[in-house]
């Protein structure tokens, strides 16, 4: 039986991988259109096949361009990048860093920079990110191009005595962009979308479900007509009744939309042609375009503002635009953050050991502290006789001091028992970056993005399908650290 025949489950009978997690509350009921993303929101791609095939095409143009055979050898490494890392393009070094800017981990190419050499060289700095040093990695288009960039730094190092790695980076841009522009990746994509796309089946219920609660859907891509029309067509096409073609759910399509202009421009929308998006007489949309701009869009929607709910995946060019520019609310589609709760479920106890490590290593130091002061004759009598009776102690000054060592030995054995721990833990999420959401204590970078500009978040679009539409989706974190 499928979910949407099931009926909404309570949202505590929802998995944690499916369930939708909310930064800003938002009342469903209160939205008035509801706009998609394409890629990697609506259309799930296949990570291993998708990202080799970007790697590869970008591969086989900068050997074109006159980069050495060699370079042909190299092989996409899906570990070693993740989303929310940042470029440092003049050094040739990915930067995973906290919500602070505080850099916490740092590879050149890909080796690992030392603790105190990665300190040395990002400490004091506040890095401009999207300046012209350092570049995020802010969509899942950008992995295969950092692995591949990443690699070719090792190369470069190995070949040339002053290596130019801004040169490189922008090399290795040109080959995605080119890859992406030419039809290299589309036409191989056209030619078998099913090996690289995931059809999620319960998309097409989900969609109804937005239409048949007159709320107005519309879709929102970078991609061109063709493509968008081929991925639509895989997606939903000849599934329900009601919506025999893949347009008929939708109010409105906008095509090549040019995202994050999109959202600063004032161009007007283009009308595309009748049969762009594959049938000759279309229903729904009533309208398609070609780029525009968001004023021109919501004029043709006639909302505005938070009326409007928009699902993408890109941090900047979806989220973070549409918020900033326009006051949309946004849904943001992640789609590790199922990897993620698994991982944080699975390392649940080394967490909860580390925490107790650390209340007994708060104790300890307590204790050791005393005794500091104990020996420098700083506490009175009466407290030291009360302090050695409660451990079982006897015996003067020199006591004490045998008792300050065995402290700090257990300290640092407790120490490196949390030190392992935390690794351990890390290691469990990704080999070289660990978790995307968090950055040691702290919250990472691309956390804190999230926090701050997707109003909820989720993996899939689909999980949707779990909630009410009237839902009133309420903050769980409204505590201030004083107020825990
Ligand atoms: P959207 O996510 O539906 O807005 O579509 C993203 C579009 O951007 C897809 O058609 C991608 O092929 C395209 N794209 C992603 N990265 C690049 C790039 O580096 N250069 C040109 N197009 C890109
Ligand atoms: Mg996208």
């Amino acid at each position: 039986m499928s979910r949407a025949a099931e009926g909404v489950a309570a949202v505590t009978d929802v998995p944690r991988a499916q369930r939708i997690y909310v930064n800003r509350n938002l009342r469903l009921g209160s939205v008035r259109a509801i706009g998609f993303d394409m890629d990697h929101t609506l259309a799930v791609y296949k990570a291993q096949p998708f990202e080799r095939l970007a790697f590869r095409e970008a591969q086989k143009k900068l050997v074109a361009a006159g980069y050495a055979r060699t370079l042909l050898r190299l092989r996409y490494d899906q570990t070693f990048v993740v989303r929310g890392l940042i470029v440092d393009k003049r050094r040739g070094n990915i930067l995973k860093m906290d919500c602070h800017h505080y850099v916490v981990q740092t590879y050149h190419g890909t080796r690992k920079i030392p603790a105190e050499m990665r300190k040395d060289l990002y400490a004091r700095r506040r890095l401009r990110i999207g300046g012209a040093t350092y570049t995020p990695v802010d969509t899942l288009f950008s992995l295969p191009e950092i692995s591949l960039y990443a690699q070719m730094v090792d190369l470069l190092d190995a070949a040339e005595r002053k290596p130019n790695y801004r040169e490189l980076y922008d090399d290795v841009r040109a080959a995605v962009d080119a890859a992406h522009a030419d039809g290299s990746i589309k036409d191989r994509i056209a030619r078998d979308p099913l090996r690289f796309l995931e059809v999620d089946a319960h998309l097409p219920a989900i969609l109804e479900r937005i239409v048949t609660h007159g709320v107005r859907l519309f879709l929102l891509t970078n991609s061109e007509a063709a493509y968008t029309r081929l991925i639509m067509d895989r997606l939903l096409s000849g599934v329900l009744d009601a919506h025999p073609y893949w347009t008929d759910y939708f109010d409105l399509v906008v095509v090549r939309a040019g995202k994050p202009g999109f959202f600063a421009r004032h161009d007007v929308l283009r009308p595309l042609a009748q049969d762009a998006l594959g049938l000759a007489r279309l229903r729904r949309p009533r309208f398609s375009f070609t780029g525009g701009s968001v004023g021109a869009l919501e004029h043709a929607l006639g909302l505005s503002g938070d009326e409007i709910l928009y699902f993408g995946d890109h941090t900047y060019g979806d989220i973070m635009k549409s918020k900033r520019s326009c006051g949309w609310r946004t849904a943001m589609i992640i789609r590790s953050l199922e990897d993620e709760i698994t991982h944080l479920q699975a390392a649940r106890e080394e967490w909860s050991a580390r925490e107790g490590i650390e209340r007994r290593l708060d104790r300890l130091a307590a204790s050791r502290d005393f005794l500091e002061r104990a020996i420098e004759g700083e506490v009175s009598a009466e407290a030291v006789r009360r302090f050695m009776r409660a451990a079982g102690l006897r015996g003067g000054v020199a006591q004490l001091r045998r008792h300050a060592q065995g402290l700090a030995q257990q300290m640092r054995t407790l120490v490196a028992e949390a030190e392992g721990l935390e690794m351990r833990f890390e290691e469990s999420f990704n080999p070289y970056w660990g978790p995307i959401f968090r950055a040691g204590r702290e919250v990472s970078h691309f956390g804190s993005q999230i926090e701050d500009f997707a109003c909820i978040y989720t993996s899939r679009v689909s999980n949707f399908l779990n909630y009410p539409m009237d839902k009133y989706f309420v903050t769980g974190h409204v505590l201030m650290p004083h107020e825990m």
